[in-house]
């Protein structure tokens, strides 16, 4: 069975993408959700999210996702300790995920925000990036999360720019266009199919 990374920066539409491979079959593990689920879950992952954030990362709602991302996004050792705690604890849920897909599927797909950016990208059989033009990718979250165009921006700017990615990446996919991606994804996931 092939392991497959898939990423793109905001925007991009990566989890649009990731859910037409689902469409198809495809088991597909959402890194982001994944964090967050373990986060809320894991006893010694909340344990030492609440020695590094202090008590008010969590609330009556479980995680405080605003509180927390208001904090580390000015604070860059700060986001750097997160991700050393959080990382590590995904790394091993998404091992045991694979292994319990193994018998029925000839691949699965990760889809996370950062492959390339933290050298996570060399541990896939291969890798799919989407792009999109950037005028596209700040009118559907301006749209998607009701934010302003600046606070878009600066999370573009947060990563790493498209053609940097693309150099590294296997497979690129230009989601312009809704109606013309699908037939791009189907005709990867064939040809992955068949070279199996
Ligand atoms: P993020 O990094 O913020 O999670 P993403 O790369 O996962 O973003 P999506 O959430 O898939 O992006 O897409 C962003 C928004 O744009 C969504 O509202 C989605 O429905 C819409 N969208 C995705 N692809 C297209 C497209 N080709 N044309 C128009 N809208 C699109």
């Amino acid at each position: 069975m092939r392991v497959v990374g898939l990423t793109g920066g905001i925007g991009s539409g990566k989890s649009t993408v990731a859910k037409m491979f689902e469409s198809l079959g495809v088991p597909v593990y959402i890194a982001d959700e994944r964090a967050k689920k373990l986060m809320n879950t894991q006893p010694n992952l909340i344990k030492q999210l609440k020695e590094l954030l202090g008590e008010k990362a969590y609330d009556a709602n479980g995680l405080n996702r605003a509180y927390i991302a208001q904090k580390v996004f000015t604070d860059k050792a700060l986001l750097q300790q997160l991700n050393n705690i959080v990382h590590p604890a995904v790394a091993d849920d998404f091992k045991v995920w694979v292994e319990n897909q193994k018998t029925s599927t000839p691949y699965v797909i990760k889809e996370a925000a950062i492959l390339f950016e933290n050298g996570g990208y060399k541990n896939f059989d291969f890798t799919i990036l989407v792009t999109a033009p950037e005028e596209s990718r700040i009118t559907r979250v301006m749209k998607r999360d009701g934010v302003t165009r600046q606070s878009v921006l600066d999370r573009i700017e947060n990563q790493w720019s498209d053609s940097e990615k693309v150099v590294l990446a296997d497979i690129v996919i230009s989601n312009r266009d809704l109606e013309k991606t699908l037939p791009i994804v189907k005709k990867i996931h064939n040809k992955i199919l068949f070279k199996r």
